[in-house]
C-alpha cells in the first residue's frame, strides 16, 4: 500500500497492488504517478546514472489510456499504471536502445520486444531505459560506455551487473519494477547487490524476441521488483509462448500469484556442499546460514547434496558465452545499422567501426570467442565446453530427483567498491561462480534479499528450481520474505 509520507500525496515506495488500489480509489491518476516518478528520476538519476533514456511521451500516452479506463469505470489490467523501467538491451520502438555501447549510440528500434509489448498491454507505464554493461557483458555495470551506475544502498559501490541500472532504479524507488536480462547472473547478482528480489525464469519461459543477443542459448529476460509478489506479477505477464521466438516454450504458464501463497512445509531443499567451499565471504556465509535456518523453522527438510561439476562452470560459461557473442556481434559492421567510421576500403571501414564502437571487454570477448571456435581449437574448447554444460545440466537433474529446490548464495561477495575489480577480468568473472551453473542448465532461479552485512550491504539467497518450476521458486521466496528472511 502506498503510505503518504510527511503529508505528501505521493508515497515513496509503491507496490503493484498499491498502485492499483490508489488508481481504483481515484487517490491518484496514472498521469500524476508517472509525473511523480519522473520528478524523482530528475532528482536522483544524475548521481546514480541508472537511466540512460526516458520516454515521457510514451509514458504519458499510456497513463492517459489507463486514466480513461478508470474514468469509464472499466476493469483495470493487471499492471495498470505501474511505472516500469527496461534494460537497454531490450528493444523499445521509438526509444533509443544502445546496449550500453557506442556502436549503437543512435540506434532507435523499429519494434518493441515481446516482453515490452506484453507489459504495456497489461497496463504498465514504461518510463525509460536503464544502464547496463556493454552488451550485458559484465558483473558490475562498469563496462557501460555511458559510465557506471552507483548502488543506491552504498553509492561508493557497484550495483552489480550487467542489469545494474534496472536493479538500482527499483532499489532507489525510481521504478516500481524493471526488466533485466540474465545470461550468467545479470539479473540475480545485481538484485542481490541492491537488496531486492530478482528472477530469471527457465530458458524459454519468456520470449527473447527483441532482446539484442549476447549469447543466444543463455540469454533470458526477467523481472526486478520490491517484493516477490510483484516479481511474480511481472513474470506472469511476460511469460509464455511467442511465435516470434522459436525457443519460447509452449508449456502452459501457471497462475504465479495464486501459487506463491501455498505452504512450504515438508518441501525438500538441497544445500550443495560444492557451493559452500572456499571463496565465500564470511559475512555472506553467516547470512546464508541464517537464511537456511528460516526454512528449517518453516518446516522444510534440508538435504546436503553434491553437484560435482560445479568447479568447471565458470570455464564452460566463458567459453560458450564468448563463442556465441563473437558470432552475434559480427552484425555490427558499419553497414546495416549503428556506428560507421568511413574509409575508402571496406575492410578498413569494418576495422575502424568496430575498433571505435566496441569497448575493451566486448573486444576481449570477441577475440576469446573467435579463438575457441577456430579450426584446431574448436574441439579442445568449444566442444569440451558444451560437454561440460551437459554434465552441469545433469547435476541439476540428478539433484531434482532428491530435492524440490536448491539453496545457494547468489554471489560469493557483497557489492564491491567502484573500481575495485576493473583491472582484473578474471576476478570479475569469478564473481559469477554461483549463478552461471543455473544459466548453463536452463533452470529458473531467483535472488531474494537475505539480510545485510553490518546492517549495510545486502546479501542475496539464490533459489533454483527444476526447469519450468518457477511457481515453486516463487513460493519458496515468498515464504522466506513473509517469515522475515529478508532481515536475518
Ligand atoms: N557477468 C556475466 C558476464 O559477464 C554474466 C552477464 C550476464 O548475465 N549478462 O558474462
Amino acid at each position: 500500500m502506498p503510505v503518504p509520507q510527511n503529508g505528501n500525496k505521493m508515497a515513496t515506495s509503491w507496490t503493484i497492488g498499491g498502485v492499483r488500489e490508489a488508481l481504483a480509489a481515484k487517490k491518484i491518476s496514472a498521469r500524476e504517478l508517472a509525473a511523480d516518478f519522473y520528478t524523482r528520476i530528475e532528482a536522483r538519476n544524475p548521481e546514480l546514472n541508472a537511466y540512460l533514456a526516458l520516454s515521457p511521451e510514451r509514458a504519458r500516452r499510456q497513463a492517459d489510456r489507463i486514466d480513461a479506463l478508470v474514468a469509464g469505470g472499466k476493469a483495470l489490467p493487471p499492471l495498470a499504471g505501474v511505472p516500469v523501467a527496461i534494460k537497454d538491451v531490450i528493444s523499445t520502438r521509438g526509444t533509443k536502445t544502445t546496449c550500453g555501447s557506442k556502436i549503437l549510440e543512435n540506434y532507435v528500434p523499429p519494434y518493441d520486444a515481446t516482453a515490452v509489448e506484453r507489459l504495456e498491454a497489461a497496463g504498465a507505464v514504461i518510463l525509460g531505459k536503464t544502464n547496463c554493461d556493454e552488451f550485458a557483458m559484465g558483473s558490475s555495470n562498469e563496462n557501460s560506455a555511458y559510465g557506471p551506475v552507483k548502488n543506491p544502498v552504498a553509492t561508493d559501490r557497484v550495483p552489480g551487473g550487467s542489469s545494474g541500472g534496472s536493479a538500482a532504479a527499483v532499489a532507489a524507488g525510481l521504478a516500481v519494477a524493471a526488466l533485466g536480462t540474465d545470461t550468467g547472473g545479470s539479473i540475480r547478482q545485481p538484485g542481490s547487490f541492491c537488496g531486492i528480489p530478482a528472477m530469471m525464469g527457465s530458458y524459454g519461459r519468456v520470449s527473447r524476441y527483441g532482446l539484442i543477443a549476447f549469447a543466444s542459448s543463455l540469454d533470458r529476460i526477467g523481472p526486478f521488483a520490491n517484493s516477490v509478489r510483484d516479481v511474480a506479477a511481472i513474470l506472469q505477464v511476460i511469460a509464455g509462448r511467442d511465435p516470434h521466438d522459436s525457443t519460447s516454450t509452449t508449456a502452459p504458464v501457471p497462475n504465479y500469484p495464486d501459487e506463491i501463497g501455498k505452504p512450504v512445509k515438508g518441501l525438500r531443499l538441497g544445500i550443495p556442499k560444492d557451493y559452500f567451499a572456499e571463496g565465500m565471504n564470511a559475512g555472506v556465509r553467516k547470512k546464508i546460514e541464517a537464511g537456511i535456518e528460516v526454512y528449517k523453522k518453516l518446516g522444510c527438510e534440508l538435504i546436503e547434496i553434491r553437484m560435482p561439476h560445479t568447479d568447471y562452470a565458470i570455464a564452460a560459461y566463458y567459453i560458450i558465452a564468448t563463442a556465441e557473442a563473437s558470432s552475434n556481434l559480427a552484425r555490427y559492421d558499419g553497414v546495416r545499422y549503428g556506428l560507421r567510421v568511413e574509409d575508402d576500403s571496406l575492410l578498413a571501414m569494418y576495422r575502424k567501426t568496430r575498433g571505435a564502437g566496441f569497448g575493451a571487454e566486448v573486444k576481449r570477448r570477441i577475440v576469446l570467442g573467435t579463438y575457441v571456435l577456430s579450426a584446431g581449437y574448436y574441439d579442445a574448447y568449444y566442444l569440451k565446453g558444451q560437454k561440460v554444460r551437459t554434465l552441469i545440466a545433469q547435476d541439476f537433474r540428478d539433484a531434482f530427483t532428491k530435492v524440490d529446490a536448491i539453496l545457494t548464495p547468489t554471489s560469493p561477495v557483497p557489492a564491491f567498491k567502484l573500481g575495485e575489480r576493473t583491472n582484473d577480468p578474471l576476478q570479475m568473472y569469478l564473481a559469477d561462480i554461483y549463478t552461471v551453473t543455473g544459466s548453463l542448465a536452463g533452470v529458473p532461479g531467483i535472488s531474494v534479499p537475505c539480510g545485510k552485512i553490518n546492517g549495510k550491504l545486502p546479501v542475496g539467497l539464490q533459489i533454483f528450481g527444476p526447469a519450468f518450476g518457477e511457481a515453486r521458486v516463487l513460493q519458496l521466496a515468498h515464504a522466506f520474505e513473509q517469515a522475515g528472511g529478508t532481515t536475518v
